[in-house]
């Protein structure tokens, strides 16, 4: 129940960065740790794929100092998608900080 609740969390967040620059995967397992979610990569890649299936990614292979990456970044429709979700993230955080306060 709770992780069902963190996935939609961490799928936001992963859109997010993904409009901000193209990220492989292990870059995006630290990004994640640094905000506190451990996620194993038998998590985050099914993730990865779904949200590259729905539309939202593209991917890319580089090579990188002579490592094969992955790298990802978000689609016109995954930008879309992220401005779409912006309000009701916002409305979403006001309403329930609010809440706390009370
Ligand atoms: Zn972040």
């Amino acid at each position: 129940m709770v992780r069902s609740f963190v996935l939609g969390f961490i799928r936001i967040h992963i859109l997010y960065h993904a409009t901000e620059k193209p990220f492989y995967g292990s870059w995006m397992m630290k990004e994640l740790e640094n905000h506190g979610y451990e996620l194993s990569p038998g998590t985050l890649y099914p993730i990865l794929n779904d949200l590259e299936e729905s539309g939202y990614l593209e991917s890319c292979e580089r090579v990188v100092e002579g490592k094969k990456r992955k790298y990802y970044r978000a689609t016109e429709e995954g930008k879309r998608k992220l401005e779409e979700l912006r309000p009701k993230v916002r409305e979403l955080v006001n309403e329930v900080l609010e809440g706390e306060s009370d």
